[in-house]
Parts: structure tokens; sequence; C-alpha cells
């Protein structure tokens, strides 16, 4: 393992925000991992895993434990034929929906804009464009928090939207099984593929901020269940329909582009970026009597 000490976190985080992590371990096998493990139990600190940090918010104060990054093994794609790949947690998502697009593979080419690594991506199911990590995935490989080794079935995973069974558990996620199906067997062509990417790129490019520092959706799409919610419903619209975009706390900003996007408009806190979404959260409830769940994970003391 590579250990850092006081590591800034706004070098770790698309918000470019946080202050220092008292460790960060760069780890780069499972037997490493584990040394890592009893080091921040033998130092009596708390762990936390950090992909490319594209969905955190790590406090202005840091964290006062042990970050750990995943490198070296973890950063593989095994090729076992037939659409089967096995990936490591540290692979960003992007190469490896790249990879299997080349190959002829549909399924999860949609998915290669997100900027995160396979770990991330399987603890928040990320999804888009009606595609979802946990939909092609065929067994996740765990160190459970009891540091056995365990290979888990899909139906162990509990992918829901943006929900998954690691979020509860405390398992870190070591690689992932994938089973994707021939593009021609829904009729397509490795060029069908890339346009379809290409097409939701450029759906991207006009709809998100993406050239301030930013963490994705802030809040998640909104359950169906009540009347005037038929369907999952964006909170993008909600949050519009309050005026809040462009709304500012300090340096943090309610995207001008993309309503469910807050943006570092260039010396924003992590205090700034919390308040800010709660102040969207308090006036959406006052105006519609909605609640916005945040889905941007929140590392550090906040107090
Ligand atoms: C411009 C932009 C666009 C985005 N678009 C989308 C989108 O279309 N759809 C979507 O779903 N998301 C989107 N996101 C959000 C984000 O990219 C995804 O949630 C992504 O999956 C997070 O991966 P990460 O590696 O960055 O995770 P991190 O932000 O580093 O971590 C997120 C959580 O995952 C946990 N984690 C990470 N690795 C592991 C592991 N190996 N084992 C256990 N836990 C782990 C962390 O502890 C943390 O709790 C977007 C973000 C940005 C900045």
């Amino acid at each position: 393992m590579i250990l850092f000490e006081n590591e800034p976190m706004n070098k770790h985080t698309s918000f470019k925000v946080g202050g220092p992590a008292r460790f960060l371990a760069k780890v780069e096998s499972a037997d490493d991992l584990k040394a890592t493990l009893a080091l921040a139990s033998e130092k009596q600190l708390p762990h936390f895993i950090v992909g490319n940090g594209t969905n955190l918010l790590v406090s202005d104060s840091g964290y006062d434990g042990v970050v750990i990054t995943l490198a070296g093994e973890f950063s593989e794609i095994q090729e076992l034929g037939n659409g089967t790949y096995k990936v490591g947690a540290a692979v960003p998502l992007g190469r490896f929906a790249r990879t299997a697009l080349k190959q002829g593979f549909a399924g999860i080419h949609k998915l290669a804009g997100i900027p995160g690594t396979l770990g991330g991506a399987l603890y928040m199911n990320a999804g888009a464009y009606g595609q979802e990590i946990g939909n092609c995935c065929t067994a996740v490989t765990v160190l459970d928090s009891e540091e056995n080794i365990r290979e888990l079935a899909t139906s162990e995973c509990g992918f829901g939207y943006r929900q998954s069974a690691f979020q509860k558990n405390g398992d870190i996620i070591l690689s992932a099984t994938f089973q994707l199906p021939e593009a021609s067997a829904q009729g397509k062509t490795i060029a069908d593929l890339e346009t379809e990417l290409a097409e939701c790129m450029a759906k991207r490019k006009a709809t998100q901020p993406l050239s301030m520092p930013n963490a994705g959706s802030t809040f998640k799409r909104l359950d169906a269940g009540s009347a005037d919610m038929p369907e999952q419903v964006a909170p993008g619209y909600y949050i519009e329909q309050a005026g809040l975009k462009g709304q500012r706390i300090g340096g943090a900003e309610v995207s001008t582009l993309h309503a469910n996007f807050i943006v570092n408009a260039g010396d924003a806190t992590a205090k700034d970026i919390k308040e800010l979404s709660e102040f969207v959260q308090a006036r959406v409830a006052e105006k519609f009597g909605i609640q916005l769940k945040r889905e941007i994970i929140l590392l550090g003391n906040f107090e």
C-alpha cells in the first residue's frame, strides 16, 4: 500500500472541495486491502472507500480516518468470452462500457458517460438513459465486514433505483462479473451502439454543466406514489419551478443549465454546497410539499 498523510480530498472529488483525510491509502491487492484495514483498526480510525469521488461531498474539515482508493489488480478487465467479463472495482465505468461496445456487446454502453469507477457505480446502482449497472451484473465479489472474500449473486445485492445492499452492509466491492447480450441479438450492429452512445454523450453535453466542478444529480428522482406523481419525476423540474436556478450560497450555485446539479462556481466550500442543497430542499418542500432526497454521499463532520 502507498500511504499519504493529511491528503487533501479536494484532489480526489469532482466537486474539488474537501479538507484533508488523516490518511489516504492506495491499495493494489486484496492482501494489501486487509493490511490497510488492520492498520486503520490498530490506529482506531474508521475507513472509507473512495472511487473517483464523483458522487461525494467531503467536509471542509476533512475525514479523521483512512480513505482507501483501489488500484493495481482492481484496475483489470478480464475478458472471459461470449460477453462475460470480470471487472475490477477501480476500473472506470466508461472504460469497461467502451471495451464491451467495441467487442459488440450491449447492455451498458449508454453508461459510458458516467465518470465513476465500477465500485462506485455498483454501490450507487448508477444508471442513465434506461440502463442500470445492476441489470447485467451476475455476481459481485466483496470483502465483507468480517474480512471474508465472498461472491454474491445479484439477488443478494439489493439493487434498486440508486440503491444497493452495499449502502447498508459495509462490504467493500472488489470486482464484479457481467454477462452482456450481443448487439446482434437485439438486431443492432456495433455502429448502432456507437450512434446510441454518441447521442447520450451529446445529451449530457447539452444539458449538464460539464465545465464546472459538480457531482452529478444532487437529488434522487422522486418515487411514484402520489396522485400528482404517476411516474418517477425529475427533481430539476420542481427546483426550476421554485425559481432556484442560479441560486447561490457562497461559491455554490444551482446550475443555470440543469437545476438538479449544484456546481462549484469557483471558490465553494463543502459547507456552501451542503447549505445550498438544504436550502433547495426547504424551498421545494415549502412550495410543493415534496421532500427531495439527496443522492450525493457526505463524508466527514458537517456540524
Ligand atoms: C458530470 C457527472 C455526471 C453524472 N452522471 C450520472 C448518471 O448519469 N447516472 C448516475 O447514476 N450517476 C451519475 N453521476 C454520479 C456518479 O458519477 C456515480 O454515482 C458514480 O457511480 C460514482 O462512482 P465513483 O467511483 O465516483 O464513486 P465515489 O463518489 O467515489 O463514491 C460513491 C460511494 O460509493 C462507495 N464506493 C466506491 N467504491 C466502492 C467500493 N469499491 N466498494 C464499496 N463502496 C464503494 C463510496 O464509499 C461512496 O459511498 C454523475 C456525476 C458527475 C460528476
